[in-house]
């Protein structure tokens, strides 16, 4: 066995010549989503629980992304905004329903050209709907399964493998998503303990409240109900660190010493109260959307225990993972991301840019829930954002003052105007790709700007 896999490394660097990372030919590429998982509930992110001590190894090691964002609220339109570098508006996965069929643009695909294996293993059935981007994709069987079944199914395919390509796999756990249905997906007692030793319920839960302004009202409904949500999320996260570990420690004994690229995200953040909500997908504000992202590269890629403070999106893993692969990007057509490579070395030529995020779009079961209507879609960088509605009023926020987005500033205001116009005009930029036209009067000077920020 031991010998095989030596043969299958020689055999890697001889076929495939250069080196995406360090010197041992192209590195291969773990990329976990954790469903539902706030940055801000990471202990490296600043959370007083220990939830993720594997994490904060990995950050010790690798690079840490401070504002990293998802390009939705949403499962499959922000997974798939990473797999093809588009907003949910362009690549037009909208909902979980909508099928990804073949994608040759993908990274997957893309990677499986450059020479990769690459492999698929969500947690939930729907998201089946990618497994065409994926030369090797396993559908669970049921309709959401526990992350161990993940690590393990990741674990036995790689025990099982025999061949000299570097390999792609994406791993999805939805274990945190669960903590609204704890008996859908149970988790071990002894993580909620562990949690609960560390800081009290009531600690724990006055901090969020506080910190996250969110509403003591919904969190006592969810008490009548016995559910602690605080609690029962950490834990949850508690137990997806040590999964990881697993899957961390496995991956380093069957991968024979070669380099591996680990990046950690996750599709979208969780309301836990703020703005009224407890869940995602209802609206864009930051909460819903700030992801955390950490990557651990080989050295001389990555400058360990680094922290990037600049914006990123979803829409930049494809770029970047294809240089990580040393695949690069030879045609940016259709590409909205930019490779956030040079970041993780400690560079800092990165221009200015806004990024933008959607909501789903309202569908039946939405309307049920008293849901807001029309499109909603925000614009933003690392000081302002606007929040645009079709049917309603903008919300402009300046992020240095009031990053919770608590205190929306007067519509006329000029700063509110001026990025409610760049807003608009983005999205009537992305809109066109789909076929659709823009419904306003786009100014040639943010189209030049648009032009100069890479956008067109
Ligand atoms: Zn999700």
């Amino acid at each position: 066995m031991r010998r095989l896999r030596l043969l299958r490394i020689l055999l890697s660097t001889w076929l495939l010549g250069a080196a995406g990372c360090g010197s041992g030919g192209p590195p291969d590429v773990v990329l976990i989503t954790v469903d539902t998982l706030r940055a801000d509930h990471l202990s490296a992110y600043g959370y007083p629980r220990p939830t993720s001590p594997f994490l904060d190894e990995l950050v010790a090691r690798g690079v840490l992304f401070e504002a990293a964002y998802a390009t939705s609220s949403h499962t499959t339109p922000s997974h798939a905004s990473m797999f093809l570098s588009q907003y949910p508006v362009q690549h037009g996965l909208l909902t979980n329903e909508h099928p990804g069929g073949e994608a040759p643009a993908s990274l997957p695909r893309r990677l499986g050209e450059h020479g990769y294996a690459t492999a698929g293993f969500p947690s939930v059935r729907f998201l089946g709907s990618l497994s065409g981007w994926f030369e090797r994709f396993e559908t669970p069987q049921r309709r959401v399964v526990p992350a161990a079944e993940v690590v393990d199914a990741m674990l036995g395919w790689l025990e099982e493998r025999d061949d000299p390509r570097p390999f792609f796999a994406w791993l999805h756990f939805y274990d945190v998503h669960e903590w609204v249905r704890p008996q859908q997906l149970p988790i071990a007692g002894d993580h909620r303990e562990a949690m609960v030793a560390a800081l009290s319920s009531e600690d724990a839960e006055r901090f969020v409240l506080e910190r996250h302004a969110a509403e003591a009202a919904l969190y006592e409904r969810a008490r009548e109900r016995g559910l602690w949500p605080v609690d029962e999320y950490d834990a949850r996260i508690h137990a997806v660190d040590a999964e990881i570990r697993r899957l961390y420690q496995g991956v380093s004994e069957l991968g024979a010493g070669r380099e591996t690229v680990w990046i950690v995200t996750s599709d979208h953040g969780e309301g836990l109260g703020s703005h009224g909500w407890m869940s995602h997908g209802r609206f864009v504000y930051h909460e819903q959307l700030r992801v955390p992202l950490i990557v651990e590269a080989p050295s001389g890629v990555a400058s360990p225990g680094r922290r990037v403070p600049v914006p990123v999106s979803a829409v930049d893993f494809l770029p970047s993972v294809l240089e990580l692969a040393g695949a690069g990007l030879a045609d940016r057509e259709g590409v909205m991301g930019r490779s956030f490579v040079p970041l993780l070395r400690g560079g800092s030529d990165w221009p200015p840019r806004l990024l933008y995020a959607e909501r789903r779009p309202r569908d039946e079961h939405a309307v049920r829930r008293e849901w807001i209507p029309g499109d909603v879609y925000t614009v933003f960088d690392g000081e302002e954002k606007v929040i645009v509605r079709s049917e309603g009023e903008d919300a402009y926020f300046d992020l240095r003052e009031d990053p919770l987005e608590l205190a929306p500033s007067a519509p006329d205001a000029p700063d509110a105007e001026d990025l409610a116009r760049r807003a608009q005009a983005f999205r009537a930029v992305l809109e066109p790709a789909v076929g659709g036209e823009p419904d306003i009067e786009i100014p040639e000077e943010l189209i030049e700007d648009l032009k100069a920020l890479g956008y067109l």
